[in-house]
């Protein structure tokens, strides 16, 4: 016997047809619970109620949408030879004999098709029409007899999932049916308290949800997003939660502060030094970057009672924030305090190390790089060296900075780049209990709004760096089909023949490694060849770290001239002569992945160029998105048409944003809704700060269970 409760505390896993394969699924999707599942809201809905005619099936063949109608089967034959067959149903859709359509299923090796749909019979059909060689044809259409029980779910108006690997709309839709279905769900225990419910208007939580997946007292619009009262109930409740969440993280925070205070280092900012510093640099800091300074160095000063510093410069890609990050580790140095900085991959951290010895030679012997490709008595001597104190800065990624490293006088913690930031890595450092509490500098370019920054992260402050450093110019961008490649190969032949350099970038999913390996290495070849004689190296994450590190130097220096890679270099590198990037299966990538990608040319002087190539079919909402990164290089624009047109699910994927994992809310859209879940979240805590009373029961169980793992949040009790 199960004794869950609550669907919060009900794993995915016992839903009656989710079997080990399918758990895995969802795991991989971040769906563990039956509440992760309820609230993977439809992307949008499908109308079972209406038919098409075969005209609208005629007109939908150049707007790439889906269709649905009624049929009779004509025919069905096997086509091809042995090795490669397919089945062909012929169908006609109102029983003209010119109304004519063709299905086509590729692996069909049981001849099923044959044996479900005999000839004469309906069926029911929905797919994306296509035009094939002057007939009409759908590839793997849906199919039902129409004499058949069709359940419930797959009536009406039904909804359309996201699509996540191996998991079908199809699939989904059965699952939530009977999970919403469940007994034990018709009634789930409300979190939110009844006052705030009475007062927004909010009816039964079980209800909206069921409303949510399945409309039957509300008419969503054929193809549009969800929305109206049942979706703003549970928007809302997601960004309550998490605002609660969050209050009480930044309480126990504070809290902690407190006790701590004695244990905060101490740091001299007088001017002299800095103005040293700043004075070697071949640049002029921009007005932003000294504004940073200005915040950071304030936040650092002797003497400041209200904890450590715990700060998020945010600025777009190629701001110049590594800067920012090099002036404050210095700070901190010069006060006798070690600096611990983090990247999120080798390469930059490397990189990080290379530019900090090159701008600050006199401080060579302090600084050390922590990577894994040293040796381990290398790196035993960098940790008895950090341990000792005689090392001030360490720089590495975080997996070899947390591994056993114990600094003696860690001052400041700073992460660059990195998509998950918080209290957690600084602790990670911080073994010893009277060990000094360091302070926190957080980089990053994701485009977060200030309003949202404050509201998701108000224990942290914030300062954004919005202007570039002087004489760049614009990165001309353009997007061409696959069928001009041999134009744009000759073109790059002549720019690297000007002597400019060239990143050509091809993606690499994950679920499709191998193959997308494959694919990068045979372009290297081929690159190789067009460009010849000039040097062209290849890049990706599965080389060695020296290999890597070996090719990325050369490309530093100039030896090699064109770097085909994955997008190992999405993040931070920065190579200021290359100032061409070519983007191969452009529409693969995500906008704000392509402008981080963009990013790494115009950062020097010479004028810069970014071609996105994509395919020669490419369907009109593809190359509106791609569009927008020709218009724009405005990473905040670019964030904003991104959640616009593909939805929040995907722009907030962990990888992208740091974000904390909003399954309906959408950070841009429902700003308002956030500031006043914030506004009941503190009037709640207010009332009842550690959520003991009575009525707050099913709030705190919710929270205990659902934001342990996301927020390293600790209720006590
Ligand atoms: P990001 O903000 O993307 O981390 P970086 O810190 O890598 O950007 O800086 C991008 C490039 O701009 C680097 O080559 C850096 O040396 C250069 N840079 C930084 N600040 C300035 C400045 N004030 N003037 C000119 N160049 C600068
Ligand atoms: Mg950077």
């Amino acid at each position: 016997m199960n004794t869950f409760k609550a669907p919060w505390e009900y794993p995915v896993k016992f839903l009656k047809g989710v079997g080990d394969k399918l758990s895995q699924l969802f795991a991989k999707a971040g769906i563990e619970t039956a509440w992760d599942l309820f609230l993977s809201v439809p992307r949008t809905y499908e109308d079972r109620r209406r038919l098409n005619t075969f005209q609208e099936i005629c007109d939908a063949v150049a707007q790439d949408l889906r269709v649905q109608a009624r049929a009779k089967v004509l025919s069905i034959a096997r086509r091809g030879a042995a090795r490669r067959q397919w089945t062909e149903m012929l169908v006609a859709v109102d029983g003209k004999s010119t109304d004519r359509l063709t299905f086509v299923f590729f692996s069909d090796p049981g001849r099923t098709i044959e044996k479900r749909y005999p000839l004469d019979s309906m069926v029911l059909f929905r797919g994306k029409i296509a035009e094939f060689r002057g007939r009409l044809q759908i590839t793997h259409p849906e199919l039902e007899l129409l004499d058949q029980d069709v359940p419930d779910w797959e009536r009406g108006i039904v909804p359309v999932y996201r699509e996540v690997q191996g998991l079908s709309t199809r699939v989904l839709r059965r699952i939530v049916a009977m999970g919403l279905s469940r007994a034990e769900f018709q009634k789930i225990p409300e979190a939110l308290p009844a006052e705030i419910r009475a007062r927004f208007g909010f009816g039964d939580l079980g209800l909206a949800l069921r409303e949510l997946h399945f409309p039957k007292s509300w008419e969503p619009f054929p193809d549009a997003k969800p929305r109206g009262p049942f979706f703003e109930r549970v928007v809302f409740e997601e960004l309550f939660l998490m605002a609660l969440a969050l209050h009480l993280r930044r309480a126990e925070w504070r809290e902690q502060s407190f006790k701590i205070r004695h244990l905060i280092p101490k740091l001299d900012v007088s001017n002299g030094l800095f103005d040293e510093w700043i004075s070697e640099l071949p640049f002029a800091l921009t007005d932003d970057q000294r504004n940073a300074m200005t915040d950071i160095r304030s936040d650092l000063a002797l003497g400041r009672g209200d904890g450590p510093m715990h700060r998020l410069i945010q600025g777009d890609v190629g701001s110049g924030k590594t800067i920012v990050a090099f002036l404050s580790a210095l700070t901190a140095m010069q006060s006798g305090f070690q600096v611990a900085m983090m990247a999120p991959t080798e390469l930059l951290a490397d990189q990080h190390y290379q530019s900090f010895v090159k701008l600050f030679p006199e401080f060579q012997d302090s600084v050390a790089l922590l990577k894994g490709a040293l040796t381990a008595k290398k790196k035993k001597d960098v940790r008895t060296a950090v341990e000792s104190g005689t090392l001030r800065f360490v720089i590495g990624t975080q997996a070899l900075l947390s591994d056993g490293t114990l600094f003696s006088r860690l001052g400041l913690v700073i992460i660059d780049e990195q998509h998950r930031f918080g209290v957690e890595q600084r602790l990670d450092l911080r073994r010893r209990e009277d060990a000094y509490f360091p302070h926190l500098l957080v980089m990053t370019a994701t485009p977060i709004p200030r309003s949202l920054a404050l509201t998701l992260y108000g224990d942290l402050s914030l300062t954004q760096i919005r202007q570039k450093p002087a004489g760049r110019k614009p990165i001309a961008t353009h997007l061409i089909r696959q069928k001009s490649k041999a134009a744009l190969e000759k073109r790059i032949k002549q720019f690297l023949d000007d002597g400019r350099q060239a990143y050509l970038v091809y993606p690499l999913v994950e679920e499709n490694e191998d193959l997308d390996l494959l694919d990068v290495k045979t372009a290297f070849g081929e690159w190789g060849n067009v460009l010849a004689p000039h040097p062209v190296a290849l890049l990706h994450g599965k080389m060695k770290s020296s290999e890597k590190e070996r090719v990325m130097k050369e490309f530093k220096e100039g030896a090699i001239r064109a770097l085909v890679s994955t997008t190992v270099i999405e993040v931070g590198v920065d190579v200021p002569n290359a100032s061409v990037i070519v983007i191969e299966h452009a529409e693969r990538f995500g906008l704000s992945q392509l402008h981080q990608l963009r990013g790494r040319v115009g950062r020097g002087v010479a004028e810069s160029l970014c071609v996105l190539v994509a395919p020669d079919r490419m369907s009109p909402l593809v190359e509106e998105r791609l569009n927008v990164l020709v218009s724009s290089e405005d990473g905040f624009y670019i964030a904003e048409k991104d959640l616009d047109i593909r939805g929040p699910g995907e722009f907030l994927g962990r990888r992208q944003s740091g974000l904390p994992g909003f399954r309906v809310a959408h950070v841009l859209r429902d700003v308002h809704l956030m500031e006043r879940a914030r506004d009941e979240a503190r009037a709640v805590l207010e009332a009842d700060p550690e959520l003991k009373k009575p009525e707050h029961r099913a709030l705190r169980n919710m929270i205990q269970h659902w934001w342990r793992g996301r927020m390293e949040l600790t209720l006590s009790g």
